[in-house]
């Protein structure tokens, strides 16, 4: 008999989310489980597939990729909030009043 190993996406239960529905931000809160596409719902793999090592490949390549997506969102939102920083200190405070902008400069205050 052949040895098995248990897939490490859906750790044994054939069943988990996409990683294409992962949200940088929500995470896999909308998201609903489906048949695993490593295993094909199997729940393992024999040591010796293939299909371990395509999926293994495949699963790491994508890990990566949202790891990056992931750092590129939050480089964004920070780059952003850096911004909105700088303008508000260029504005007096009846400005920011005028403009509605006293939630975003208490929260700066606050920071
Ligand atoms: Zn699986």
């Amino acid at each position: 008999m052949s040895k098995t190993i248990n897939c490490f996406v859906c750790d044994g239960k054939g069943k988990d989310y996409l990683i294409s529905d992962l949200d940088p931000v929500e995470g896999y809160k909308m998201a609903t489980k489906q048949v695993c596409l490593f295993c094909e719902g199997k729940g393992y793999f024999y040591t010796i597939d293939w299909q371990y090592e395509v999926s293994r490949w495949f699963y790491d390549i994508k890990r990566d990729k949202l790891k990056k997506e992931k750092e590129k969102a939050e480089e964004k939102r920070k780059k952003k909030r850096e911004a909105e920083q700088m303008a508000l200190r260029k504005l007096t405070l009846e400005e920011i009043t005028l403009l509605g902008l006293e939630k975003k400069y208490k929260e700066m205050k606050d920071a």
